[in-house]
């Protein structure tokens, strides 16, 4: 069952000082994904990764083609897609606890119940503790698990990460990885995710399958299988 369908996505964006010819970001572009599953998507910078997972969250038009999710056609946000963006994007002056709530604030989700998920959810990112600390109070990690507690909190069934640990130190990204893995393999129903990534080590580590795009304009060339099983503790 595929969750997740993009077929022949074409996005062009104006020529910086032309009007006339667009410069094709996304053109051919394929990829199928299917429902729990883990796909890394890799590719040189600049190729559109981005620019694909921005058209999925519904951030973004396309030009051609289509792209699915359950089936149905991409149109404005999707609140069953959510993205963990690199920069971390926490409001600097809201605890760990509050960033957590105004994503839910945002969906209509009741002040209780926004507080429970909240605390709930940090617990699952293991930062219980931390809950009334302020984004400059946290470790880069830190804000990183908050960030993705977030996302967590209003419970969509797709999970868009974009380069999430390309700025932290070999330790934290590596905990953090496994911290994903167990929070993606405790999940009653598992969800899909989708993973942007330089490292060609962290998308064997984490993946199901690998996607990799050509440059610019970016299509998917190869889907390799990763069958090497997870480490597991
Ligand atoms: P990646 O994530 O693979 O590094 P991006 O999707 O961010 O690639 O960008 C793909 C290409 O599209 C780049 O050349 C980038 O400069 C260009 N691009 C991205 N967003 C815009 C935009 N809003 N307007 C014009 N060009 C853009
Ligand atoms: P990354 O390589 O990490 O994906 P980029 O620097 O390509 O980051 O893009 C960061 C953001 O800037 C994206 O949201 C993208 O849409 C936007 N962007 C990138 N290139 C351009 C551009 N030439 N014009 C306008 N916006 C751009």
């Amino acid at each position: 069952e595929w969750q997740i369908e993009a077929k022949r996505v074409t996005k062009l964006y104006p020529k910086p000082g032309s009007r006339k010819e667009p410069t094709a970001v996304l053109d051919g572009f394929d990829l199928r994904i299917e429902k729990g599953e883990f796909l890394s998507l890799l590719g040189p910078s600049g190729c559109g990764k981005s620019t694909f997972l921005n058209i999925l969250a519904g951030l973004e038009t396309y030009n051609g083609g289509a792209v699915l999710v359950d089936g149905k056609r991409v149109s404005g946000v999707n609140k069953n897609v959510g993205v963990v963006f690199q920069g971390y994007a926490l409001f600097p002056w809201l605890t760990a606890q509050k960033n957590v709530e105004v994503g839910l604030e945002v969906r209509g989700i009741p002040k209780d119940e926004r507080r429970e998920r909240a605390a709930e959810v940090l617990k699952t990112v293991g930062l219980e503790h931390a809950a009334n600390r302020l984004p400059h109070q946290l470790s880069g990690g830190m804000r990183q698990r908050v960030a993705i507690a977030r996302v967590l909190a209003y419970e969509p069934e797709i999970l868009v990460f974009d380069e999430p640990f390309a700025a932290l130190d070999a330790q934290t990204r590596e905990f953090l990885q496994a911290e994903l893995l167990r929070i993606w393999e405790a999940g009653q129903t598992k969800k899909t995710i989708l993973f942007v990534t330089h490292s060609i080590d962290e998308a064997i580590f984490l993946s199901d399958r690998i996607a990799v795009m050509t440059k610019a304009p970016g299509r998917v060339k190869t889907i390799f299988d990763v069958d090497l099983p997870r480490p597991r503790d």
